[in-house]
């Protein structure tokens, strides 16, 4: 079988992959980003390529349309709001999931024959406080560090990091190199323990927001135990002093770390040569990402611990292509090719090279203003291109509600359905991974290409054709006349070349006489090339800057809200949740709680969670758990309106911003919790996907169709209907058992001697297993045996899913912990579980841990 080489479309890792239009997927032995690993989600990549659901050709108001018609609409709109309110009245929203090419022409658009800057994007969410913390300190936003740098280092400290679950291949190189050297140490540094956790020596359960006090404790103690090199501060360093000043005047202790801790982390970073810091949304997305940012780089730069190989920064990236983003200029404050808006030289050079009709000279607006800006109604027309923000941004039904008061809304993208997508007034069908062509590039610089391996669906094209083709719309046809993708690319490396004279890190010549077709993965600036290797920074004066950071004063409220991802789900789930593979993995909203802070609402296992702020409110299952630390809850973003009734965790989010990069503080909200009571709780296994509608209600994708978590305030006059509308099921026969002394119900709905829906419901959160349930549906099971939970063949409940690769259950791994599998070697042996992909091997080893079996040694 001949199988076409691409990269994934999820993380920043950006792994190879290998694929064809049957839905085979392998990792890509030579890609050197994963050398043919893959975690859960890339391994289920084959399973997300079906047209369910898709976009598949024009729609304006809801009905269908031609493109002609819709792209001179879309023309037409733009261009009468730019002549009536000037280019700041339009704007577009822009994605990490973009290729490089869709980037670039978006950007050059907007900032370059619009004339305004208002382009900004997700990635404002993922690393956006990255960029200003790199501009501050080194001149230019530069990701020094590479993969190899993880491998070499002997103490690599992730801070604000789930790399287990956000970026598992880069998790699975640490956890290979730290089998080989296990004299290599890892410090975890994170408000609550993770999966990451479990590889880490050292645990730093720092309060939110405790980074800043931590590093600059570090710096405070480097300078008091003369570990700095002050060679390579006085020859490459500037604000040494003042930084250090502001790190001594910081309290350590309010990082919220033990004092003995706090000792012992100091003493082995300042004795560690090869230091490498991890960092990624725990860090960014703060009220102070920035400061923090620039905190750890202090550290570095401090000690020269930066450009040679083991050792340096490292912040990497949550999005596949948020790097090519940076590098386009695809964000409010950037230029091209990594330009600055505020430079006049800058600007006319990349103004020649377009041979546009203006550049905008001043930065637009970034996500959450951008979307401010919507409410107040300065944006007339607004075009969001493969994204979500109406579930992603914080103060998110603030932000649907900006959405709907712009009087034109036009999207591009794959899926149908999606709680944007009900907002716009024109949607635009995008071709998706596997059917579009470009570039993307991952934390460490990589550009890999992306290729089509499928045909594009109904009448969906390309986000760069779609783009150009507007622009040509509005008068700008010649500047973009593009055929191809590599049209595209030629061009930007092109421009590269002619802003060449002007001091930058980007430097794309290695891509001059490129075949793009062929083109293998490649490092900027050329392969092998370290930077700052020279100590040359891009400041002036060619020094790198330390920046005094003063320690911000944390307020403590009730209950402090983190936000993030589960392993098995991207995003707003419009790809992975498609994935009956990856649907049983926590397969509904919930809130992480400590049992003390339980105990205190009087909430039990299995409770649901009112959290609410200001701007919302939403309800989660109870997660209760030591994980977190008393007064915080952690919940994943990844449920939408679309799938939950109240599950979107970014409805009680605040849109408070870091002042310089703009990033929304998304980790640490003030929140109220409480004890949500219905009358019922209920369960639903269903072969057709139903709406989410009751009070609580969360769908998901199972093997044999979907499963709906649900709870109602009103008791239903009459369960068999209350069962058909739910399951929305008219048909069939319906067999069902009540049990008056304890309230509980149980529906069966066949048809044609198939179990089309299994109905469970209770006073109290129903206790009937979910597999077990699952498995029955589409079988030929007497119904009365399906109710009483008891699958046909009598096989035993293999609990909830912990391996998505091959299926395996709680119960299953503990039965096989029960007959002597000790280590997570020995569960894969005896049950498959992490001998895939690996992602689920901190849970395997969480699971042995909490089974109280002494482990083997790996
Ligand atoms: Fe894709 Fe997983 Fe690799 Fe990230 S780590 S790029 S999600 S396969």
């Amino acid at each position: 079988m001949s199988l076409t080489r691409t990269t994934c479309p999820y993380c920043g890792v950006g792994c190879g992959v290998l694929a064809d239009a049957d839905g085979t997927i392998k990792g890509d032995p030579d890609h050197p980003a994963n050398f043919g690993r893959l975690c859960s989600k890339g391994a289920a990549l084959g399973e997300t390529i079906d047209l369910d659901g898709r976009l598949l050709h024009p729609q304006i108001n809801g009905q269908r349309a031609d493109w002609d018609t819709a792209l001179d609409l879309v023309a037409q709109k733009f261009s009468k709001a730019i002549a009536e309110y000037g280019p700041e009245s339009v704007a577009f929203y822009a994605s990490g999931q973009l290729l490089t090419e869709d980037y670039y022409v978006a950007n050059k658009l907007m900032k370059g024959f619009i004339g305004a800057a208002n382009i900004d994007t997700n990635s404002r969410l993922c690393m956006a406080s990255s960029v200003a913390g790199h501009k501050r300190a080194f001149g230019t936003d530069t990701v020094p560090g590479t993969y190899e740098d993880l491998e070499e280092a002997d103490l690599i400290v992730l801070v604000g990091s789930n790399l287990a679950w956000c970026h598992p291949v880069l998790y699975q190189r640490i956890a290979a190199a730290k089998e080989t050297r296990p004299n290599m140490r890892i410090v975890n540094v994170d408000p609550r323990r993770t999966a990451t956790t479990d590889l880490a020596d050292m645990h730093l359960q720092i309060a939110p927001d405790g980074d800043i006090a931590l590093f600059n404790g570090l710096l405070a103690h480097l300078a008091d135990t003369q570990k700095l090199d002050a060679t390579y501060a006085q020859n490459h360093v500037n604000g040494m002093e003042a930084a250090i000043a502001a790190a001594r005047a910081s309290n350590p202790a309010d990082s919220g770390v033990q004092t003995q801790e706090l000792a012992t982390f100091f003493s082995l970073w300042a004795n560690t040569t090869k230091v490498v810091t991890v960092y990624s949304q725990g860090v960014n997305q703060s009220a102070c990402g920035t400061d923090k940012v620039n905190a750890i780089l202090n550290c570095h730069l401090a000690t020269g611990r930066i450009g040679r190989p083991g050792m340096g920064p490292f912040s990497v990236t949550g999005q596949p292509n948020a790097m090519g983003g940076r590098e386009v200029g695809g964000l409010a404050n950037m230029l091209a090719n990594h330009l600055e808006l505020g430079n006049a030289d800058h600007r006319q050079a990349v103004q020649d090279f377009w041979e546009s009709p203006t550049i905008s000279t001043q930065a637009g607006l970034k996500a959450v203003d951008l979307f401010q800006a919507c409410a107040d109604g300065q944006i007339k027309a607004l075009w969001v291109m493969s994204t979500n923000p109406a579930v992603s941004l914080p103060d998110a039904d603030g932000v649907a509600a900006a959405i709907a008061n712009v009087p034109f809304v036009v999207t591009s993208d794959i899926m149908e359905k999606t709680d944007t997508n009900d907002l716009a007034h024109v949607l635009l069908p995008a071709t998706g991974w596997g059917e579009k062509d470009g570039t993307v590039t991952n934390s460490e610089r990589r550009i890999s290409r992306q290729r089509a391996f499928l045909s594009a669906p109904g009448s969906a094209r390309p986000d760069w054709q779609i783009i150009s083709d507007v622009a040509a719309r509005m008068g700008f046809g010649d500047a973009f006349a593009y055929q191809t993708p590599a049209d595209i690319f030629a061009e930007y490396v092109a421009l590269d070349a002619a802003v060449s004279r002007f001091p930058r890190d980007l430097d794309l010549s290695i891509f001059a006489d490129a075949d793009y077709a062929s083109l293998v993965p490649t490092q900027w600036p050329h392969n092998n090339r370290r930077f700052f290797a020279d100590g040359q920074f891009y400041h002036p004066d060619g020094k790198a800057q330390m920046i005094p950071i003063q320690t911000p004063a944390l307020s403590k409220p009730r209950f402090a809200l983190n936000t993030g991802r589960n392993r098995d789900q991207w995003h707003t789930m419009t790809r992975t949740g498609k994935s009956a593979r990856l649907g049983p993995h926590l397969a509904e909203p919930y809130v992480e709680m400590h049992p003390t802070d339980a105990a205190a609402l009087g909430a039990a296992p299995g409770a649901l969670i009112a959290v609410e702020s200001i701007y919302g409110r939403t309800i989660l299952r109870a997660l209760i758990t030591p994980r977190v630390a008393q007064g915080q809850l952690f919940a994943p973003m990844h449920w939408t309106r679309q799938r939950t009734t109240h599950g979107t965790v970014n409805s009680v989010t605040a849109p408070v911003t870091d002042p310089f990069s703009g990033q929304p503080a998304l980790k640490s909200g003030a929140v109220s919790a409480s004890v949500y009571k219905p009358k019922w709780y209920g369960f639903l296994a269903s072969n057709i996907a139903p709406t989410p509608q009751a009070p609580y209600a969360a769908v998901a994708r199972t093997q044999t169709g979907w499963q709906v978590e649900l709870a109602g305030s009103k008791m239903p006059a009459d369960w068999e209907t209350e069962a058909r509308k739910l399951s929305e099921q008219a048909e069939g026969e319906v067999s069902m058992q009540s049990d008056p002394a304890t309230g509980t119900i149980r529906i069966a709905i066949v048809q044609n001697g198939l179990i089309t829906a299994l109905f469970f419901a209770s006073p109290s959160p129903v206790v009937v297993s979910r597999t077990t349930i699952i498995s029955l549906i589409g079988s030929d099971t007497p119904p009365l045996a399906a109710l009483a939970g008891r699958s046909a063949s009598n096989q035993p409940d293999a609990g909830a899913t912990v391996c998505a690769c091959f299926n395996v259950g709680r119960n299953t791994l503990l039965a096989a912990a029960a007959n002597g599998a000790r280590s997570v070697a020995a569960l894969g042996d005896a049950t498959c579980a992490g001998t895939n992909c690996g992602s689920c091997k901190p849970e395997l080893t969480a699971l042995l841990a909490e089974a109280s079996l002494p482990m083997a040694a790996e």
